[in-house]
């Protein structure tokens, strides 16, 4: 079993040294955060913690710096926009192991809050060096992993080190895995989930597995053209992957043998170049010259209605090319109807349909907003995620 967060805090903290592995992993523009939803995401863990007496002693990776030191990816902007987020001084120090480390660590007084620089500027992280686990391991009296965007990976700070501790999962893990277990096991129902995206190929694991637990399964973006070719329809030149259509066969087959609804969008916006939005036109059937980009009106206000009739929805991908405002409808119209089924529990996950509820200004009205696409894409294929096993 899976040792909670409550669990931890059950114990006395004072004086003790938890180490928490956080997905700091924020994009930065012109040496600043750009978007802080992964740091206020673990806000309350620190909270807790400090409020317990806790030396928080934070760990996370930014981007990829391959294994050394690359300035333009240290954690000092995570810094200051934290300590302004929790109105807390943030103590930093430049590396993540080391004698520099080791006194810092020594020099906490209770409650205080320390980030060490990007775990990822060692290669011994990502290579689960044992070594290096133990030494990070040998900092602390407690590990939290609350980095609910990492724990699919087998890495030193996210799987190695919580072997040399007691460890325990921290409050945005523990909100991550409530929501998506209900998802998968316990969804109060009728459970709705809206797929989206260019390529089958990469969800085509999650969507067999959602096709168990879910009663009704709506497709958007680009995915959905494999699956009409399949069916025999002409989709023009939309994009589709040839060499996944006996799968997208099978995949309609089980459909019918499970006896679940799948919702493919029924009209489409079109265009003859891909470039130029003054081509798009409302199509039933597609022309050769066509090329598929969003769902079309009628589709928009169908998925509309199964979303009203359903009591919860889980979102991930746009239902079309939604950078492009033209395109954008079918994707913004399901962030607003989420923001209105106030009867439903609402779960988005995936950087895509995070951005549209973001740029659509409901974020705050979804439920839970998953941290982490690869992680909670991952799960929801029923795959054993290593961070996670790691803790029971
Ligand atoms: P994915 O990474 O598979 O979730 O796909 C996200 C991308 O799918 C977005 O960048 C969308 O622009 C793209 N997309 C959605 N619908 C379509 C479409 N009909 N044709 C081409 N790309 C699409």
């Amino acid at each position: 079993m899976r040792k909670s967060f409550a669990d931890l805090l059950s114990q006395s903290l004072k004086g003790k040294v938890v180490l928490v592995r956080v997905d700091f992993n924020a994009p930065l523009k012109d040496g600043r955060v750009a978007d802080d939803t992964r740091i206020k995401a673990s806000l309350g863990t620190i909270q807790a913690l400090t409020q317990k007496g806790a030396r928080v002693v934070l760990i996370s990776h930014l981007s990829r710096p391959g294994g050394r030191v690359d300035e333009s990816k240290r954690l000092s902007p995570i810094r200051d926009n934290l300590q302004a987020l929790l109105g807390h001084v943030v103590q930093k120090v430049d590396d993540c192991i080391g004698p520099n480390v080791e006194s810092a660590i020594q020099n906490l007084n209770d409650s205080d809050v320390l980030l060490l620089e990007n775990i990822r500027f060692y290669k011994e992280e990502e290579a689960n060096d044992a070594d290096f686990s133990k030494r990070l391991a040998s900092y602390g009296d407690y590990f939290v992993q609350d980095a609910f965007g990492a724990v699919h990976r087998q890495h030193a700070s996210t799987y190695g080190i919580a072997q040399y501790l007691p460890a325990f999962s921290g409050l945005l893990l523990d909100k991550e895995l409530d929501y998506l277990t209900q998802v998968l096991n316990s969804p109060t129902r009728p459970l709705t989930a809206i797929i989206g995206g260019a390529k089958i190929s990469s969800k085509f694991s999650v969507l067999e597995n959602l096709l168990q637990t879910v009663d009704v399964m709506v497709l958007g973006g680009a995915m959905v053209y494999t699956l009409l070719a399949a069916q025999g329809i002409s989709v023009g030149q939309s994009l589709v992957e040839p060499d996944l259509i006996p799968k997208a066969h099978s995949f309609l087959e089980r459909v019918n043998t499970l006896g679940k609804t799948l919702y493919l969008p029924e009209d489409h916006v079109a265009v003859t170049s891909f470039d130029d939005p003054r081509t798009a036109k409302v199509v039933e059937v597609f022309n050769d010259d066509q090329i598929g980009v969003d769902a079309g009106p009628a589709s928009v206000a169908r998925i509309q209605g199964l979303i009203e009739s359903s009591k919860t929805v889980f979102w991930n991908g746009p239902l079309g090319v939604f950078e492009t405002p033209e395109y954008s409808n079918g994707t913004f119209s399901v962030a607003r109807s989420l923001a209105d089924a106030h009867h439903a529990t609402t779960i988005v996950g995936g950087g895509d349909s995070i951005a549209a509820v973001n740029q659509a200004g409901v974020a705050d009205q979804m439920d839970h907003i998953s941290t982490g696409g690869g992680a909670s894409l991952e799960f929801l294929e029923g795959k054993v995620l290593p961070g996670i096993s790691v803790l029971s």
